[in-house]
């Protein structure tokens, strides 16, 4: 007598293969049901021996398809309707879609194998997928994830690859955005003007056009890239004077591992991180110099061809090492739209590769780093959103808009916090008016009613999306402070809502409970306590407020108009120019400053005085080239960085670093005296604060952090206080990481209304 089951599959499983690979199951366990993609996940009806069952379920868990990702199996006993064969069933919708949407995908083995067999009907055919690969959220429409609901939709499948999708022996049995040439999209070569070429020809001119030094703007998954010959530097140049990027690095694309090894050192694990399935750039120490890639920086960002069409450009002889840069012009957000893209880059791209298969919204590429305390994601976006970060202990919808730098937004449906793609700099009107499309995006995939939305933001009253959350039409919204999420968004990616902690942000910027600008906050606390300022760099005068980050001179000087002896800065070895003069100016008429604790601005401190006195091209500029200097440094002593249990002193540790660079020693030297001075005195000041509140557990969140040299020194000086040290993994530690942080808090509750009367609002214009 046979019995019967019903299996409720959560996590990652549409759009990975997971029905035809339950399909194939049943069948080799001789079980008889169903399979069908519900909004929950995967429904499954078995009906056989129990044994065989109890095989299905163990094989079902231990070997999953590749992408899939299962973090829920719920089974219960059903009656057995006496079905004598094992069907796929076709969607249904009756709750919420709360089923996860598959991140992209790279191209698989298996189809990478038929797109260079010359007897495959999908020979050199750059949209080549299957229910292993491809394209997932960067062209989903709406759920479920049928191919209706996917930019493919326009494209009716032929008699080929109608008996592929209709097989279930087969690999593409449901592989919604399958095409084959015969019925799939097309692809062009073309210049501002016309058609050069398409089909394969149009992949040989654009090899050509690269060998000879053009840049190419090429149609990738999530958006278009700028190409060119990464050894040319004729061609870096030009793509940095066209695109007005000055120094911020280029990413590459190596044509495969070995390429890849000839540019980077890598260690294991960023070997790991380079091959994984997101296909992420990873930052690496360069082994060679490739001029105009990444000006006066010790590491690479690289990473390997993930598209079918990648592979041919490389198959079909593109230089081995490609720039493949996000395209736009300036920080502007990535362009995705055929119309548009040909618009905006007309006059930086010399040629266009165009794939008529429409992206369905923006997707960059990700940027990781195999770090001190495991990998750590800069930027999340394609190959890992829109994956659920965290579970959160909420029934309600809530969403959370992020920072206005490096903006992420979070929604979480049912318990699951969903993290957006990057969205970017809102003060670019084409990012802020991605961030609303990925708001109206997210809400209307997961169905959500905005009545009964709860809406979190950052506390930032200056803060463009503060403003977008007044205008959205929900009945709570709450604000939570910017350093709290920090803290609150590891917590949640390791779902620890009771353990107190010890929290150190360090932090470029960031708007205080008492209307300052914060930055290097230490808190006491638990998610579901909440978090207590327990102790803070000493406040220091900050000129132009926020404007100060461009201009590490400007910031440097609130600082240092706090030392007891300065020598003259304008002057050799220092340097500093009229920026300096006058940012002293407006600190001694106490007009325009305001007072901040900003770890990040202490760091620009420290730069400007070894000599970075020029304007900071791009985020975080000043930072990185202090740490680099610092590695470049044999010793390992610390200048004295000195607390009282409450403030952190920055005056003895600046002082060291003046009278140090008078007397000629090393700058190298003086950068690394300073970042183990910095680590020295937070270790000590921890160290105190963990004994005294019997806590065993530190936090390290906030952009600063993502400086390894300073988590590697903190890493051996907790050492032997045996404590756990936690940092971000699933989301980044600077600003792409504030959504769901702010998600957390939300969650228990935790909002922290700032009190806007008091502040002045021109701090932050
Ligand atoms: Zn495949
Ligand atoms: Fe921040």
């Amino acid at each position: 007598m046979a019995n019967a089951c019903f299996i409720r599959v959560r996590g990652i499983v549409q759009g990975v293969g997971f029905r035809p690979f339950v399909y194939r199951l049943a069948y080799a366990n001789e079980l008889s049901g169903w399979v069908l993609n519900g909004d929950q996940g995967v429904e499954i009806y078995l009906e056989g021996e129990d044994e065989d069952m109890d095989a299905f379920v163990h094989e079902m868990r231990s070997a999953p398809p590749t992408a899939a990702n299962i973090s829920d199996v719920e089974i219960e006993p059903a009656s057995c309707e006496g079905l004598t064969d094992f069907t796929i069933r076709e969607s249904h919708h009756s709750e919420r879609p709360t089923v996860r949407v598959s991140p992209d995908l790279p191209v698989c083995h298996d189809c990478l194998k038929e797109c260079f067999d010359p007897d495959n009907p999908r020979y050199r055919y750059p949209y080549i997928n299957c229910t292993n690969c491809g394209p997932r959220y960067s062209v989903v429409l709406a759920l479920p994830y049928d191919r209706v609901n996917t930019t493919v939709r326009a494209w009716p499948l032929d008699a080929y690859c109608d008996i592929e999708y209709h097989d279930p022996a087969n690999r593409r049995f449901h592989a919604q955005p399958v095409v084959c040439p015969a019925c799939g999209p097309g692809f062009t070569l073309r210049d501002d003007d016309a058609e050069i070429a398409n089909g394969w020809t149009a992949i040989e001119r654009t090899v050509k056009l690269l060998c000879e030094g053009k840049i190419v703007a090429i149609k990738g998954l999530g958006g278009y890239h700028l190409a060119c010959d990464a050894r040319n530097p004729a061609s870096n140049m030009a793509l940095r004077e066209r695109k007005f990027r000055k120094e911020k690095p280029f990413a590459i694309m190596a044509k495969d591992i070995e390429a890849a090894c000839q540019l980077v050192s890598l260690t294991p694990d960023a070997e790991a991180l380079l091959t994984s399935l997101a296909r992420p750039i990873v930052l690496a120490p360069a082994r060679i110099e490739l001029e105009g890639v990444a000006p006066e920086n010790r590491d690479l960002g690289v990473m390997l061809p993930y598209t079918p069409l990648q592979h041919l450009l490389f198959a079909a002889g593109a230089p081995d090492a490609l720039v493949m840069t996000s395209a736009n012009r300036s920080s502007e957000p990535i362009a995705y739209d055929d119309a548009d893209a040909v618009e905006r880059l007309s006059g930086i791209a010399d040629a266009f590769l165009i794939g008529e298969r429409p992206i369905a919204r923006r997707v960059d590429d990700s940027i990781a780093r195999a770090g001190a305390f495991g990998p750590v994601i800069l930027r999340r976006s394609r190959g890992y959103a829109p994956g659920a970060a965290a579970r959160l202990p909420i029934e309600r919808p809530l969403l959370a808009l992020g920072a206005d730098l490096k903006n992420t937004i979070t929604l979480v449906v049912d318990g699951q916090a969903f993290v957006s793609q990057h969205i970017g700099d809102l003060s670019h009107y084409q990012a802020f008016q991605a961030f609303a499309e990925t708001i109206k995006d997210l809400i209307s995939m997961y169905d959500i009613r905005t009545d009964d939305l709860l809406l979190v933001h950052d506390g930032h009253p200056q803060y463009l999306s503060t403003g977008h959350a007044a205008a959205l039409p929900v009945h709570e919204r709450h604000s939570v402070q910017h350093h709290r999420a920090h803290l609150a968004s590891v917590l949640a990616e390791r779902g620890e809502w009771q353990r107190s902690v010890v929290g150190v942000i360090c932090d470029g910027t960031g708007f205080g409970d008492d209307g300052s600008i914060w930055g290097g906050e230490i808190f006491l606390g638990s998610l579901e306590g909440g978090f207590e300022r327990a102790a803070h760099l000493r406040p220091a005068a900050l000129p132009g407020g926020d404007g100060a980050a461009q201009y590490p001179v400007q910031a440097a000087s609130g600082f240092l108009a706090q030392l007891e002896t300065l020598p003259n800065l304008t002057r050799s070895p220092f340097h500093f120019g009229s920026r300096y003069q006058d940012a002293m100016k407006l600190i001694q008429h106490g007009v325009r400053t305001f007072s901040t604790t900003s770890m990040g601005r202490l760091f620009d401190a420290a730069a400007a005085l070894l000599g970075f006195v020029r304007e900071s091209t791009f985020e975080g500029q000043a930072a990185i080239w202090l740490e680099q200097l610092a590695r470049n440094a044999p010793n390992s002593d610390a200048y004295s960085f000195t607390h009282d249990g409450r403030e952190l002193d920055f005056r003895p540790l600046l002082q060291a670093v003046v009278w140090d660079r008078i007397r000629n020693r090393p700058e190298p030297e003086i950068a690394r005296s300073f970042q183990r001075g910095i680590a020295t005195g937070m270790a000590d000041l921890v160290a105190h604060l963990c004994h005294s509140a019997s806590v065993d557990t530190v936090v390290l969140s906030g952009g600063v952090f993502q400086n390894e040299l300073l988590l590697e020194d903190l890493r051996s000086l907790l050492l032997p206080h045996r404590l756990d040290i936690w940092t971000n993994h699933a989301v980044p530690p600077n600003d792409g990481g504030i959504s769901l942080g702010q998600a957390a808090l939300a969650a228990f509750g935790q909002f922290n209304e700032v009190d806007q009367s008091t502040t002045d609002g021109e701090a932050y214009a």
